[in-house]
This record gives structure tokens, C-alpha cells and sequence, in this order.
């Protein structure tokens, strides 16, 4: 049983990664300003409202408690909005990270598990992409997460602090035994915004029929977030058995169109999905696919969920109970 310190814990993979951590025997504290995430995400009992900026509540908090590793979430995430507010995803994010690295540092905790993201490729010359493809990103919010992976690495060099990151690709689904899954506001992604349109009627608008791919529509590497939580457990056990500081591609390596998840989508709810093809989004690369054997050769990792269909499934059943809990 080690002590964990999650930041960013009330948000969608953070909160499912948090209650695995639990269940795997490990003890959880949470640390989020709730500016995104939800308070009910939060193993009960667990949660601390502090933003890392802050650094006296940081400072105060850290000094209460002994943790042996860090995993730390905390982060906007929404990469349109990174374009137009960049000063506000490099001071949340690279800020954010910097004074939470330097917060752990004057309190001696040098294990850390970083939520890093596919989008420090950009727009990739090849697929599936390896850990070792050039690192262009074509946002705000991309570049915002390589500057921590850049600081991560000096401090492995400079400091001894052991960090392993992980690259997510499109992170998808939910875990209905703990009673959470996606939730943003706005909503921006494409499976939540699927069930939408299911539920409106109001079309949902495929950004773009045009790229080179087989149906014209974009190719993303979905992998479940019960899967991306157990990378996380992976790469956290590795690190406190002494493990080297490393960066992972977190995807299951098997890419799906838009029209695909659409049709996945139907044949799990047994509904249509209206749909009309609009413009191509800015900044989407037509096929992001990963390279994950080094996830799966060095750390033993290996996702339960392999096909899209059992991740929409898993998905729609969170969305079925959030909208029973509406009452709509
Ligand atoms: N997408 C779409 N319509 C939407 C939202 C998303 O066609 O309303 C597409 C988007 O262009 C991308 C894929 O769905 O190819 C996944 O997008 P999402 O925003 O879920 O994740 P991202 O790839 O941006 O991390």
C-alpha cells in the first residue's frame, strides 16, 4: 500500500483512476480546484479543493500528509479553446505543474506520474506513432503539456525525481461500478456529443469528410478510461519499485473512424444517429494511431477493452444512469 497524491482527481480520468487506486489497496488523497471537475467524482472523504498555484495551501497541505508519489492530472484540457486563451493553458498547465513540481520537491516526494497527451505530435508523418516521432505540436494546449515533459526530464537528470508520462490518445468510456464517466462543460468529444444528438435529435456535425482515411472522416485510437486508469497503476507501481522515469503511449493501437464510433453507437443503443458532414475542425490530424508495445513490453500493460463497440457500451450505460438521475 503506497500514499497517493492525485491532482486533478474529480475529472474524468482522474476520478476513475483514483477509485482504482483505491481498490487496488492504496491510500488517495485528491487535490482539485473543482474549476472543471465535479465533487461527486471524489471517493468520499478524499477530496481537497486547493488550486496548485496557490502555494501556501499547497505548501500547508503537503506538510499534513506523506505521500510516495504524485499523479497529477490537474490541466484545461480543451485544445480549441488553448488557441484562443494560450495564456491561460500555459499558466494552468505548465505553471500549474511547475509549482506543484517545486511544492513536492520541498516536501521529498520524487515519484511522479504525468498525464501527458497524443497532441505532442501534432500532425504525425506516420502511424502508429512511436514514443520516438518528432514533437511538434500544432496547439497551445499540446505544447503547454510538452513543456512539462521537457521540465520532467531535467529534473530526472538534474534532481532524481522519477517520473513516468503518459501520451493518452482519445480516452473513452466509463466505469459503471463506481458511478462516473465523462462529463464536460462544455462537451466537446465526440462519444458524449454522439449520445446527444441521440437524445435531441439535433444532428451532430462530423468535423470534416474529406481526409485521406478509407470513409473521409478522421482516425483516433479510443482507448477506455478503465484501461488508461490501470496504465496509470502501471506505471505508478514501476516507478515506486525503483523503476526508470519514462514516457508511454497510452492507446490500444487500433484506430476508428468518426463514422465508425457513429456506427458503434447505433448498434449499441439500437437508435440513428443523426449526423451531418460539416468543415474540417482546425488543428485535427487525420490519423492518430498508437505505437503502444512499449507500454505493454515494459510495463506488462495490456487494455481489457479492445473493441470499440464494448467501450461505447460502457459509455452509454453511464450516460443511460446520469439521465435516469435527471429525470429526463
Ligand atoms: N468530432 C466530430 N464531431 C464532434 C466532435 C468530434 O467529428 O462534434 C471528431 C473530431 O474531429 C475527431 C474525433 O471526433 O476526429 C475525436 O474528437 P474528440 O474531440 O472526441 O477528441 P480529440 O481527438 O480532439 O482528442
Amino acid at each position: 500500500m503506497a500514499r497517493i497524491l492525485v491532482t486533478g482527481g474529480a475529472g474524468y480520468i482522474g476520478s476513475h483512476t483514483s477509485h482504482h487506486l483505491l481498490a487496488r489497496g492504496h491510500d488517495v488523497q485528491v487535490l482539485d480546484d473543482l474549476s472543471k471537475g465535479y465533487a461527486h467524482n471524489v471517493p468520499e472523504g478524499r477530496l481537497h479543493v486547493i488550486n496548485l498555484l496557490d502555494s501556501s495551501s499547497l505548501d500547508r497541505f503537503l506538510a499534513t500528509h506523506r505521500f510516495d508519489a504524485v499523479i497529477h492530472f490537474a490541466a484545461f484540457i480543451a485544445v480549441g479553446e488553448s488557441t484562443r486563451e494560450p495564456e491561460r493553458y500555459f499558466r494552468n498547465n505548465t505553471g500549474g505543474s511547475l509549482a506543484l513540481l517545486e511544492a513536492i520537491e520541498r516536501h521529498g516526494v520524487r515519484r511522479l506520474v504525468f498525464s501527458s497527451t497524443a497532441a505532442v505530435y501534432g500532425n504525425p508523418d506516420s502511424v502508429p506513432i512511436t514514443e520516438e516521432a518528432p514533437l511538434r505540436p500544432v496547439s497551445p494546449y499540446g505544447e503547454s503539456k510538452l513543456m512539462t515533459e521537457t521540465t520532467l526530464k531535467w529534473l530526472d537528470a538534474c534532481s532524481g525525481l522519477r517520473y513516468a508520462a503518459l501520451r493518452y490518445f482519445n480516452a473513452c468510456g466509463a466505469e459503471a461500478a463506481f458511478g462516473i464517466g465523462e462529463e464536460h462543460e462544455p462537451e466537446t468529444h465526440l462519444i458524449p456529443l454522439v449520445f446527444r444528438a441521440i437524445r435531441t435529435g439535433e444532428p451532430l456535425t462530423v468535423f470534416g469528410g474529406d481526409y485521406p482515411t478509407p470513409d473521409g472522416t478522421c482516425i483516433r485510437d479510443y482507448i477506455h478510461v478503465s484501461d488508461l486508469a490501470s496504465a496509470h497503476l502501471a506505471a505508478l507501481e514501476s516507478l515506486l519499485a525503483g523503476g526508470a522515469s519514462g514516457v508511454y503511449n497510452a492507446g490500444t493501437g487500433r484506430g476508428y473512424s468518426v463514422l465508425e464510433v457513429l456506427r458503434a453507437a447505433e448498434q449499441v443503443t439500437g437508435r440513428k444517429v443523426p449526423f451531418a458532414v460539416g468543415p474540417r475542425r482546425e488543428g485535427d490530424p487525420a490519423e492518430l494511431v498508437a505505437d503502444s508495445s512499449k507500454l505493454r513490453k515494459t510495463l506488462g500493460w495490456a487494455p481489457r477493452y479492445d473493441s470499440l463497440p464494448a467501450m461505447v457500451e460502457s459509455a452509454w450505460r453511464f450516460e443511460s444512469i446520469r439521465q435516469g438521475k435527471r429525470g429526463t
